[in-house]
């Protein structure tokens, strides 16, 4: 079992106090007038800044075991308050600067984003920004009722979670009782508002969900929709995460391929996460992220925004760089543009390449604070 540190402790570690709040070397260089020309940036590795995902909120109306586990995330638990929030103009006013600087895909995400009161006005707000491919992760639990708002608001695509079509499996993996039909229904309800093809992801645990992976692809296979695997990740600190309960996707493909014979197919473009698998009858795809065996760190363009306006590198950082401060502090938009192409151009993160027992310690944020 994984040593548990409080989330508020890596809160604070990952954010204001670590880094000295607005004196941090962000700010410095917000300030520093030149130091960064304008337009796109690349970091150490020649990596570019393309992709931003925002974190909504750190709610979550479900308790999955491998994301919020609810021993951790219980009543007491201590979620941001309000004010903490970055609010609707701040997030549009920072993802314009990300725009800027060479973002063109934004996934609105969380904890549950659907949480977040009045969601659309934000969506409609990030569709004003242009030519931006403008996404969202859900657990679907309220997609049937926001999925036409949320398409008339300009949102164009949707990512679904759902981890096994089998009711017990679900329920005890959700660890709030949820039911797959409600799943089902919000994922035909986004179809029927114009998001489809949809992609359903599913994270796969060995010993708890591994005899749905065949189940999942015989369901969607055929329906358009394109069902994605993704392996077990040491994400936070409060999983427990062991190698042991990982299913590498090797695996995931030979056991599909066994009954539903696949090929692979090329990336749609260069650096996606998701290896694509065509099935050889012509009914459609499945995807891998193989996060953990075949790791692509040398390929990542995202950057995540916390909930609070913390601006974090990578998946499994353990601290983020205070946006926040800047947004709430007078500075305008180039030199915000010019700290977040600071940051980004001595980004060296590369955690999954280097995944050892010594950084499965680290105290890395929890992916409901920093955004799926
Ligand atoms: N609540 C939304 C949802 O369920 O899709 C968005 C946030 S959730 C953190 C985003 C995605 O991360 C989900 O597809 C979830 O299954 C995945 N995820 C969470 N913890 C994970 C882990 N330890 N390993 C791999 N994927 C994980």
């Amino acid at each position: 079992m994984a040593t548990i540190i409080p989330i508020s402790d890596l809160r604070n570690a990952a954010g204001g106090k670590a880094l000295g709040g607005p004196a941090d070397a962000l700010v410095q260089a917000a300030a520093s007038e030149g130091a960064t020309a304008a337009g796109p940036v690349a970091d150490t590795r020649g990596r570019a800044l393309r992709d931003l995902r925002i974190s909504v909120t750190d709610r979550c109306n479900f308790r999955c075991v491998y994301c919020m586990p609810k021993n951790v995330f219980d009543a007491d638990f201590k979620f941001l308050p309000h004010a903490e929030l970055l609010t609707f103009e701040e997030i549009a006013r920072v993802a314009g600067i990300f725009v800027e600087r060479g973002v063109s895909k934004i996934r609105l995400t969380g904890g549950e984003p659907l949480l977040r009161r009045n969601l659309e006005r934000l969506v409609e707000m990030l569709a004003k920004l242009g030519d931006i491919d403008l996404t969202l992760t859900t657990n679907g639990a309220l997609l049937a009722k926001k999925a036409r708002s949320l398409v008339d608001a300009g949102l164009t695509r949707v990512t679904v979670s759902l981890d096994s079509l089998d009711d017990a499996t679900f329920r005890a993996m959700n660890d709030v009782d949820f039911p797959v039909a409600k799943v089902l229904e919000g994922i035909d309800a986004a179809a029927a508002a114009g998001l489809a093809p949809i992609k359903v992801n599913m994270v796969v645990k060995r010993g708890t969900n591994d005899s749905s992976i065949v189940p999942m692809a015989r369901h969607f296979k055929g329906s358009g929709h394109i069902v994605r695997f993704i392996e077990y990740m040491d994400v936070g600190a409060t999983n427990g995460w062991r190698m042991d309960d990982v299913v590498p996707a090797a695996e995931v493909v030979r056991a599909i391929d066994a009954e539903l014979p696949l090929a692979n197919a090329d990336p749609n473009y260069a650096g996606e996460v998701s290896q694509r698998w065509k099935y050889r009858d012509g009914s459609g795809e499945i995807g891998v992220i193989a996060s953990v065996t075949q790791a692509f760190c040398r390929d990542c363009t995202r950057a995540r925004l916390s909930t609070d306006g913390k601006l974090y590198t990578c998946l499994f950082a353990t601290a983020g760089h205070d946006l926040r401060a800047l947004l709430r502090g007078g500075f305008d938009d180039a030199q915000i543009g010019r700290a977040i192409a600071a940051v980004w151009k001595g980004r060296t993160d590369r955690y999954s390449e280097i995944r050892s027992a010594n950084t499965l310690r680290l105290p890395k944020v929890e992916m409901s604070y920093i955004g799926g």
